[in-house]
């Protein structure tokens, strides 16, 4: 029997609306987020990528109920938000490091008493959660005496976002939301971050959403895979399945784009041209057709649901691979 998720999103729905039209009225609506289903396994880290505007970070916010969806459901153990499980305990079993290590401490507050803040108020005595804060200083490798009087300006971007995590360790998380929580860092420093989260992953058996535009670093953290484009799925896959076969254009792409090393692997045209349509009225049908090479007359006119591949979860949003589309390329490869 198949394990239940320890978190399922169902059908999410985020839009946005524009305000500034004439007596107030709303000038459109942006579709963030659009009908977007994924679960998380116990311990796995599902990485999730796409290009900026294409609701990763709305999806990040919706996991940890920052901001409500407008429709679709969330459950955490089983339990559905605002029927089992309220959004104050999802939010403790949930947390989130931002990419803005600085943005995210109080200035005026000591790296103890940052840490030490969410389980005052969560009702532990000052000395425990002191104590705790010393712990978990220790825990992601600042030494306590050292840091525990230093104020964020007085800390270097990688030691705050060490101490970001340690607040976010506070609550004992089941699952952690990285939003580009490693991406403002140097890359020696970058690297050491992303061996801390490894190791705490490990010794703690968290779960993470790990959300980044480098798709080298998703690959080396992540179990599975989700690429979103204007809102939507697009793949979603083990990390082998996504970087060695994968089934979207838009993955295909994404992919080409990377930069290599390797003077053999070098991309000589373009993979993927322009921006990305407006999320305030995307195109109809499947919304990359408007940049696909692959793009038939059926992709403009309808949109693809996922579909099931071959292979463990390999789910695809492509006409291409839609028994029965009528795609002129049916079953050729991205
Ligand atoms: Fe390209 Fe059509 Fe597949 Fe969309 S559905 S990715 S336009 S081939």
């Amino acid at each position: 029997m198949i394990p239940a998720p320890l978190f399922s999103a169902q059908n999410l729905v985020k839009h946005f609306r524009l305000k500034g039209g004439l007596l107030g009225s709303s000038r459109g609506v942006v579709r963030a987020v659009d009908n977007v289903s994924f679960d998380l396994a116990e311990g796995e880290t599902l990485g999730i990528v796409g290009e900026s505007g294409c609701g990763k970070s709305t999806t990040a916010r919706l996991i940890v109920d920052l901001i409500s969806p407008d429709a679709g459901t969330i459950t955490l153990g089983g339990k559905l938000l605002g029927k089992h499980i309220s959004a104050r305990e999802l939010r403790r079993q949930i947390q989130m490091v931002f990419q803005d290590s600085y943005a995210s401490l109080n200035p005026r507050l000591t790296m103890e008493d940052a840490i030490a803040f969410g389980p005052k108020v969560n009702g532990m005595s000052p000395q425990q959660a002191a104590r705790l804060a010393h712990e978990l200083l220790e825990r992601v490798g600042l030494e306590p005496r050292r840091f525990a009087g230093r104020y964020p300006h007085e800390l270097s971007g990688g030691q705050r976002q060490r101490v970001n995590i340690a607040r976010a360790l506070a609550f004992s998380p089941k699952i952690v939301v990285l939003d580009e929580s490693v991406s403002a860092l140097d890359k020696s420093v970058e690297a050491q971050v992303l061996n801390l989260l490894a190791d705490l992953k490990a010794e703690l058996g968290l779960t993470y959403v790990f959300i980044s535009h480098d798709l080298n670093v998703v690959r080396h953290m992540s179990d599975r895979v989700m690429v979103m484009y204007l809102g939507q799925v697009a793949e979603i896959g083990t990390v082998e399945a996504i970087y060695s076969a994968p089934a979207h254009p838009y993955t295909a792409a994404l992919l080409s784009a990377m930069p290599s090393m390797d003077p053999d692997r070098r991309t000589m045209e373009a993979p993927l041209t322009g921006d990305p349509p407006n999320p305030i009225n995307p195109p109809a049908g499947c919304r990359f057709h408007t940049r696909c090479k692959h793009a038939d007359t059926i992709c403009a006119a309808v949109e693809p649901g996922l579909f099931g591949l071959p292979g463990e979860g390999h789910q695809v949003a492509c006409h291409i691979h839609i028994p029965g589309s009528n795609h002129r390329n049916r079953g050729v490869e991205a």
